[in-house]
């Protein structure tokens, strides 16, 4: 056991992520309660805890050097499962507030056990689908920090994060290797949806193929987006 919160810490220091003693420890108490419920209900194929520190916490912590949220952002972590980027960036970010978005119930509530265990004040799990909550008032173009890991290809990821992100703020796709092929035919998508031109950005995290791949929101999202989930992906921007 102190050897895996020695791991997180030490991946952390090597990544240049600020982090406290707690910090660490939330980290593997967080990283722990996923690896036992894992065992009957599925948020993650990845079974063994050091590689579950590398690619799941280690991973998640690049986007805070790669892409730093500001102080006091709103972020939020569409499809995020079993918690994935979201529930590290609260747990080392406790100056911004973060928002897990789930279409899954199930994981929705081991989320909130999650954040009810750790005593996290920053953080809430939501149940839903992203491109219906983005519907609602309260969540459209509100969020600072939008951000997504392995939930859908980058155009569609586009329609659901997009419409979430507040003018000015930023969509933060992680993506595989692939990521440079998917940033080509999402092109239409960030245009449609008011976004810059994305930019790519290698994972620093040794070893991996990853990257991540950010754009600003220029302007409020287009009356008609996002269109219903089946609409999307049948006829994908
Ligand atoms: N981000 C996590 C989980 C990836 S699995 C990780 O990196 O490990 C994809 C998750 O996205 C699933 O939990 C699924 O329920 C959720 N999901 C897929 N489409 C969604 C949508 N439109 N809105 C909200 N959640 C969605």
């Amino acid at each position: 056991m102190t050897h895996l919160i020695e791991r997180i810490h030490l991946g952390l220091k090597e990544l240049g992520v600020a982090h406290t003693q707690q910090q660490t420890e939330q980290l593997f108490r967080y990283l722990d309660m996923m690896l036992g419920v894992n065992q009957y209900m599925n948020l993650t194929a990845i079974r063994d805890p050091e590689t579950a520190i590398d690619l799941h916490l280690l991973d998640s912590a690049t986007l805070l050097t790669v892409v730093p949220p500001h102080k006091g952002d709103r972020i939020m972590d569409v499809g995020t499962g079993g918690g994935l980027p979201g529930m590290v960036l609260a747990i080392l970010r406790p100056d911004c507030h973060v928002t897990l978005c789930d279409a899954t119930r199930k994981k929705v509530e081991f989320l909130n056990g999650v954040i009810e265990t750790l005593g996290l004040t920053n953080a809430v799990a939501i149940q839903g689908r992203a491109e219906e909550i983005a519907l609602s008032d309260d969540h459209r173009d509100g969020y600072d920090y939008v951000t997504a890991r392995a939930v859908a290809a980058l155009n569609l990821l586009c329609e659901y994060c997009l419409p979430l992100t507040r003018p000015g703020g930023v969509f933060v796709a992680m993506k595989g290797k692939r990521g440079l092929e998917e940033l080509n035919e999402a092109k239409n998508a960030y245009r449609t949806l008011c976004a810059s031109v994305p930019q790519l950005i290698r994972s620093p995290l040794s070893g991996t193929e990853c990257c991540i791949i950010k754009a600003k929101k220029a302007r409020p999202t287009p009356k008609g987006y996002p269109r219903s989930g089946g609409a999307m992906r049948k006829r994908p921007l």
